[in-house]
């Protein structure tokens, strides 16, 4: 049985750290040393890894192939939806108020450029410095959920006939959205650059700061308010095909983000020197500034709330939240400890178990074993 809620044992190997002379770490595609010997497990390492990056056996971080095989079975597709209770209560005078459709929107304009700025951190910045085969096939599998996760986006917008310039261009045009998105961007933008390289204990926490900003704040945070918003609304019977959509969403960025804790701890025990106190704070401040966009976005988003949903509540769950990944990375929390105000987001995690959650027709998908939802 996986259970994603506590960090996978790591593999406790310290090796030495890199010495400057061979801080050019290989890529994968450099040519093809003819003498070099086989990877022994010893050898691998989560970033400025020396040896062959193109040598997956033997497997050294089970806990990053167990979950590439998690999302493999989690496999599912937008279309396989019906969207005829959304697109009638959509086009109906009278089926949701003007707060709801409000929120509806911006949720949806938040999602559909971010899964996009998930998917590029992935591809052009994290996975050219995470320097171990098991991780990159598990961020291979984790590109493509991306791509279904954008391609959600596209089927709603096409579903609903909503405008698609105002909702791809929301991160552009929205300023609470604008935020959130120009904050996270700021730490991938230097990796970026094809001169940045790991190796020093600037550029290796630079990595660090990414892999927070995507994984535990973009994914583990503000994911998970958007979430609670659109099942809150499917709890009312509201919007229910996105409802399930976002539930086979929730149920990948949970993989996503209980990844990027895994990696995130086993970097810090390779390489201890990177976690110095005054790191850990910054990270802290990362996770304050984070659940404070997440609050601004919340009154803008729901000025006056609705049934079972409003800016104080979603500002509570992002306390919440926020203090659960601070453990999950061994950060002391950063808000007082708070009540869980959507209790039922636990259950919504579990596919398996609240199958008829919305009453729609839901698809059953073989999944992972009993999955434990964080
Ligand atoms: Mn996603
Ligand atoms: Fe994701």
């Amino acid at each position: 049985m996986l259970d994603w809620s506590d960090t996978a044992t790591a593999v406790k190997a310290p090796l030495p750290i890199p010495t400057s002379q061979d801080s050019a770490h290989p890529t994968g595609l450099d040519a093809i040393d003819r003498s070099g010997g086989r990877v022994s497990i010893d050898e691998k390492r989560m970033i400025n890894c020396r040896a062959d990056v193109n040598q997956l056996l033997p497997m050294k971080y089970k806990w990053a192939w167990e979950k590439y095989l998690a999302g493999c079975n989690n496999h599912w597709m937008p279309t396989e939806v019906s969207m005829q209770a959304d697109i009638a209560l959509w086009k109906s005078k009278d089926g949701l108020t003007e707060d709801e459709r409000r929120a509806i929107k911006r949720n949806l304009g938040f999602f559909a450029a971010s899964e996009s700025l998930v998917a590029n951190n992935i591809v052009l910045a994290i996975y050219r410095h995470l320097t171990n085969p098991e991780c990159r096939q598990y961020l291979l599998r984790q590109s493509f959920e991306e791509a279904v996760h954008t391609h959600t986006f596209q089927y709603i917008v096409e579903s609903l006939g909503l405008d698609e310039g105002e909702l791809f261009n929301m991160y552009r045009e929205v300023p609470s959205i604008t935020e959130k998105a120009a904050w996270a961007l700021k730490h991938t933008q230097h990796l970026d650059d094809p001169d940045f390289k790991t190796g020093t204990l600037e550029a290796d926490q630079a990595f660090l700061r990414d892999l927070v900003a995507f994984y535990v704040i973009f994914e583990g945070m503000w994911f998970y308010t958007g979430f609670a918003q659109i099942l809150s609304l499917g709890r009312r019977n509201k919007m229910v095909g996105i409802a399930e959509q976002y539930q086979y969403i929730l149920r990948d960025e949970s993989i996503h983000l209980n990844f990027g804790i895994d990696v995130i701890n086993q970097i810090k025990i390779e390489n201890p020197h990177l976690w110095t106190s005054a790191f850990q704070e910054e990270v802290r401040d990362m996770i304050r500034t984070a659940a404070e966009l997440e609050a601004s976005y919340g009154r803008d988003t729901m000025p006056r709330g609705f049934l079972g949903l409003n800016a104080a509540l979603c500002e509570t769950y992002m306390h919440f939240i926020a203090n659960r990944r601070c453990a999950q990375i061994g950060l002391a929390s950063v808000f007082d400890e708070t009540d869980n105000p959507f209790p039922w987001m636990s259950e919504a995690m579990d596919l398996k178990k609240e199958k008829n959650f919305f009453e729609t027709r839901v698809i059953e998908y073989q999944n992972g074993g009993a999955l434990t939802w964080e």
